[in-house]
Order: structure tokens, then C-alpha cells, then sequence
């Protein structure tokens, strides 16, 4: 037991001083001692293992005494490359991310996402191609973090079912790890995207809650930088939540789901009852128009996102929300109307508790996500055992 619980104070130590310097870097011997509150020994014989290891390297600046250069350590850019990859309905995204987070490479294309054989296909091939083009050295590491709309197996790394998608019990991991010799993960698109948000505020809240609004209604809860997953990462399923077990019929086999009362297609779909629309554009545009129908279908969405946002906060207590998806960042209608209507959905007392913002990362975030949560997992299961 004492043999075990050495072996974990070295590794934290080792994952603390590494943190350290991919946060602060340049940042001296001295100074990693003192943010780490370890012996100056401690620290520096750590700083020399992950040196050896090339973690990270030496850099030389002068200070202000003429011809003294101090020694200070910056992370090794090239040690840790990261692949984030989205796969959105008959889309890819592929970004390729360094250490200390510099995007090398992106690309985003159209892909028959309905044949996962098509989409493992062209994610080797491409992730192929851009390592080609680029001169790593031969101790880099490689690893790759795929995010998808749906229910996934983080262990063995199987999307159980995405409804978006179309997709059944698909060994993902599995099937990608055949074609690359790299370790993969597989994760939930918005997990990763509200890791993204959450490093995008800096430590500024502890308890971040994202909601997806789009071609299906999600949630996902970060705590102190961890995924909020429940026992079998299913928490966050917001969208199959029951509003009304009377209402209209859901994929999932329900009836009154959340989603059918946001999500695009059910829009459409009711919509199409008193036009021909084939898009949530067209539906704003009557909106705009202020052709009632139109306005019953808009007006009863941003209820329900009102009553999604309530749920989250009543349920989590998050200190901020971040509302993101197609119908928020495609259409500024949507979003500025939700923005002067939810709090009329908001349980009383909470309603000064949390505030609500507008995503940033965007159309990047899963692929942003995608590299934090690989380069957090690394750095958390780090060991060098050269010491
Ligand atoms: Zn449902």
C-alpha cells in the first residue's frame, strides 16, 4: 500500500510540474517550486526527468544584468499532437493541434456520414495525409479523440446509438485503431464542446452547463474541468426528457420528448402541416412576416428552450450557461429572441444565479475540445519511470 501510494505522489507530482510549465511556461526552477509548493529538489529533479524525457525544453533569456541569461523551461511543441475530429450529419472536421494548443492543420469537408465505413475511411485517409506533410520528430506522440452526437461507450469506445447519425453499435475505436496506429477515443460532441468553453473562461466558473439546440437537444455539465457523466455517461440527455407523454412521437420511441418541440426537423416537420418549408429559414422568414402560424411554431421553440434552460439550472446549479447548436449560431433571429425571452421561463429564485452566453468556440469547439481532453487525459496519466 505504501508502494502504491508513492507510485501516485510521483505521478501527481510529475502531471503538477507538467501542468505548470505548459500554463506558465517560460517559467524558471525556482518558480515551478514555489506554484507547486514542492521542495526546490523535488521540483527540480522532476523538471530534469520530463527534460530527458523531451516534454519539454530549455530556453534561454536574458535578464537585465548585461551577458546573464537565466534558464526558463516552455513546454516541447512538438512532443503531443493532437487529431480532433467531429463528424456532424455529412460532415467531417479534422484539426490537427500541438502541445501547447497551435492548430497545424484543418480541414472540414462533406462526407456520406450515413455509412460509418465511408467515415472511417476518409478520417484515416486524411489524418494519414496531414501527418505526411508534416516533419515531427520520431519520439512525438500521437493521438486522436473523435466527437459525435450520441450515446458512447467511453470504455470500449462504441457508439451505442446516434439518432443524428443513424448509427447502431458501431466499435468506432476499434475499427479506427485497425487503420491507424495511434490510441483513439471516442466522445459525445458536446462533452468536448463544453471543455472548450470551459478553458475558454479560464478557471473564471466552476460548474459550466452547455445546451445544444439544433438538429437534436443536448446538455452536458463540466465541474472543476470534469465531464459530468453519471454512471454510464448518459447524463445530459436532455432532449428525451418528457414534457408531454401525450405529445408527438420521438425516434427514441417516446412520445412528447424535449426536442420535439425545438429540434430542427420537428419545426419542419410542423411547418410542412400548413406549407411546403424544407428549412428552418424559410420558417423565419413567415416569421418575420408575421404570419401566425409561423410565429405559434417560433414562439412555442423558445418556450421550450426556455423551460430546457430552467431544467439545467434547477437540476445542476451551474454558474454559467452557454447555449450552442445550428438554430443559436446559424440563425441570429433565434438567438437574440431566446436572449430577450428566456428568464420567463426561469424559476424565480435562480434567476440570478447563473448567467446565460452565447458559445465561442463555435463551429470549433468539438475539434477544440477534442485536443484538450487528450492532452488532459496524457497529462493526468503521465509517468515517466526514468527517475
Ligand atoms: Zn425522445
Amino acid at each position: 500500500m505504501l508502494i502504491k501510494n508513492q507510485d501516485y505522489l510521483r505521478r501527481r507530482n510529475q502531471s503538477l510540474v507538467l501542468k505548470m510549465v505548459l500554463e506558465h511556461g517560460p517559467i524558471s526552477r525556482a518558480e515551478i517550486a514555489k506554484k507547486t509548493m514542492m521542495s526546490p529538489t523535488s521540483a527540480s529533479r522532476i523538471v530534469t526527468s520530463l527534460l530527458k524525457e523531451g516534454l519539454i525544453r530549455e530556453k534561454k533569456i536574458s535578464t537585465s544584468q548585461v551577458g546573464r541569461k537565466a534558464i526558463y523551461f516552455v513546454p516541447n511543441e512538438d512532443y503531443f499532437i493532437s487529431f480532433g475530429v467531429e463528424i456532424d450529419v455529412n460532415r467531417i472536421s479534422i484539426g490537427m493541434i500541438n502541445f501547447v494548443g497551435e492548430w497545424l492543420e484543418a480541414k472540414s469537408f462533406y462526407c456520406d456520414t450515413a455509412s460509418s465505413e465511408s467515415v472511417i475511411n476518409v478520417i484515416s485517409d486524411t489524418i494519414h495525409d496531414m501527418l505526411k506533410r508534416q516533419k515531427f520528430s520520431e519520439s512525438k506522440i500521437i493521438r486522436i479523440c473523435v466527437g459525435l452526437p450520441g450515446i458512447i461507450d467511453i470504455e470500449s469506445g462504441v457508439v451505442q446509438a446516434s439518432a443524428q447519425l443513424n448509427w447502431r453499435d458501431i466499435p468506432l475505436k476499434k475499427l479506427l485503431e485497425a487503420r491507424l496506429p495511434y490510441e483513439v477515443q471516442i466522445e459525445n460532441e458536446l462533452n468536448l464542446k463544453a471543455l472548450a468553453e470551459y478553458e475558454a473562461f479560464q478557471s473564471t466558473y466552476g460548474t459550466v452547463a452547455i445546451i445544444g439546440f439544433g438538429k437534436g437537444v443536448g446538455s452536458s455539465v463540466i465541474v472543476n474541468g470534469d465531464i459530468f457523466r453519471g454512471a454510464h455517461n448518459y447524463s445530459g440527455e436532455i432532449g428525451h426528457t418528457t414534457v408531454d407523454p401525450y405529445g408527438v412521437y420521438c425516434p427514441c420511441g417516446n412520445f412528447g420528448c424535449l426536442q420535439t418541440y425545438i429540434a430542427e426537423q420537428f419545426l419542419i416537420s410542423e411547418a410542412s402541416k400548413t406549407r411546403t418549408i424544407n428549412s428552418v429559414n424559410e420558417i423565419i422568414r413567415y416569421y418575420e412576416r408575421d404570419e401566425k402560424w409561423a410565429q405559434n411554431i417560433i414562439d412555442k421553440a423558445l418556450i421550450y428552450m426556455g423551460v430546457a434552460i430552467n431544467n439545467v439550472v434547477c437540476t445542476y446549479n451551474p454558474e454559467v450557461v452557454v447555449l450552442s447548436g445550428s438554430l443559436i449560431e446559424n440563425y441570429s433571429t433565434i438567438r437574440d429572441l431566446i436572449l430577450e425571452t428566456y428568464k420567463e421561463n426561469i424559476w424565480k429564485p435562480l434567476l440570478d444565479s447563473f448567467e446565460l452566453k452565447i458559445t465561442n468556440t463555435r463551429n470549433k469547439g468539438v475539434v477544440m475540445g477534442a485536443a484538450l481532453n487528450l492532452q488532459q487525459h496524457f497529462i493526468d496519466n503521465f509517468d515517466e519511470k526514468g527517475d
